[in-house]
């Protein structure tokens, strides 16, 4: 990715995608000091933009940093992006952090916050999949507890675990891995959410401990307007086995049915079939 032509809008320039480098000092580099949203644009509109900026914001919060960007500063810049690469469909990625600077220890009040927006063209997240089911494996790290990390930041190092269970889950020819938390509940997966349904209901964990996704509080609102009853609830691994139906959601993911988890099999039915396609006519209105 790093070798090609376009822009990259980096620390308030447009700058050459090839020149968008970053010091090896930075402290985001050594200790993870850094935040991202991943946003979807359709028909040249990133959908639900400023949630994703103001989400930007709450995590750089969280890991007690200020964004030195307003929200509608970013809201310019995104949309500067998408036209400065031609781009109306795309896959839009901010990230703030802890630039190089005077400290190289863990403190890094003295360093300054670097921000930088590239987009580029993104395709179906987990491939074909998307229609015949995503196969899931289970992953052997647990999502932390909200004592141990600030569980809704969207934050590269609660990522780490994140890329290491989604290497072994392709290793075993699945698309994704499904966490626990800490306490042996469900929780999600590794970029996306996830979402189940029984008897007509849908099911999903209670996001108490891991990022409440946009795509998925977009879902609850659609399954509620259609009168669905919608659980957000505990839900152990044991009950994986009751289930008739299984989806993930996230922005890149959007709604990708579930063929497989571990060694249970979904359907991939007519509900989860119409929340996959109003939600593609929701992002595209
Ligand atoms: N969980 C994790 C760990 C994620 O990375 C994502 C993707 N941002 C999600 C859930 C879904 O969030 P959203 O719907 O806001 O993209």
């Amino acid at each position: 990715y790093d070798d090609r032509d376009g822009k990259i809008w980096l620390d308030g320039q447009m700058v050459d995608w090839r020149s968008a480098n970053v010091h090896v000092l930075s402290h985001a580099l050594h200790y993870a000091s850094s935040v991202f949203e991943g946003e979807r644009a359709y028909n040249g509109n990133i959908f639900l933009s400023r949630q994703h900026s103001e989400r930007l914001h709450f995590s750089a919060g969280e890991l007690d940093f200020q964004i030195p960007y307003t929200v509608d500063e970013l809201e310019i810049a995104k949309a500067a992006v998408l036209k400065e690469n031609g781009l109306t469909d795309a896959y839009v990625r901010a990230v703030a952090w802890r630039g190089a600077g005077e400290d190289m220890g863990v403190a890094s009040a003295r360093n300054p916050v670097r921000v930088a927006i590239a987009a580029w063209e993104w395709g179906s997240y987990y491939g074909d999949a998307k229609f015949k089911g995503a196969k899931i494996d289970i992953a052997k790290w647990k999502r932390p507890s909200p004592e141990t990390i600030p569980v809704h930041a969207k934050a590269a190092g609660l990522y780490m675990i994140c890329t290491t269970s989604k290497h072994a889950a392709e290793a075993k020819g699945c698309s994704d891995a499904l966490f626990m938390d800490y306490r042996g509940y469900v929780a999600e997966c590794t970029g996306a959410n996830i979402f189940f349904v029984k008897d007509g209901e849908v099911h999903t964990p209670k996001a108490d401990v891991f990022l409440n996704g946009l795509t998925r509080q977009t879902v609850i609102g659609m399954l509620q307007e259609k009168q669905i009853k919608v659980h957000e609830r505990v839900i152990m691994p044991e009950e994986l086995e009751s289930f008739e139906q299984c989806w993930l959601t996230g922005t890149a993911a959007e709604v990708t049915p579930v063929g497989q988890i571990g060694d249970y099999n979904f359907e991939v039915g007519a509900l989860t079939r119409s929340v996959s396609d109003d939600y593609e006519a929701l992002v595209r209105r």
